[in-house]
């Protein structure tokens, strides 16, 4: 489950963050996850609670937003978001690869009291 050790790190800047900002505590923090970053959000939820316990971001909330995947067709400039193993246009059929959305990983904000 690398979600733990990813958490671990997005910790470390949250409370490097919180730190800068004068505060020793930290009540949420919000992130940023595409679908096809590889992290599973359940599994992120579970190693924020578990990791924050008895720490300054103990309580604390973590909101996710999730990024649905989002490729775009430049046969016909249609931005879609493909069906499972699939990765057609639905508009003119033409396979696309090209990926713009949905491999977020990124915290977006960090709440201090
Ligand atoms: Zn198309």
């Amino acid at each position: 489950m690398h979600e733990l050790s990813l958490m671990e790190n997005t910790l470390a800047i949250v409370f490097e963050e919180a730190r800068r900002h004068g505060s020793d505590r930290v009540t949420g923090l919000r992130m940023r996850v595409g679908s096809m970053s590889g992290v599973v959000p359940e599994a992120l939820e579970f190693a924020f609670e578990a990791l924050t316990e008895g720490t300054p971001a103990a309580g604390a909330k973590l909101y996710i937003e999730r990024i649905p995947l989002a490729c775009y067709c430049s046969a016909c400039g249609n931005e879609f978001e493909p069906p499972p193993h699939s990765f057609e246009c639905p508009v003119c059929k033409t396979p696309s690869m090209d990926i713009r959305k949905g491999r977020e990983l990124e915290i977006i904000s960090i709440e201090v009291p």
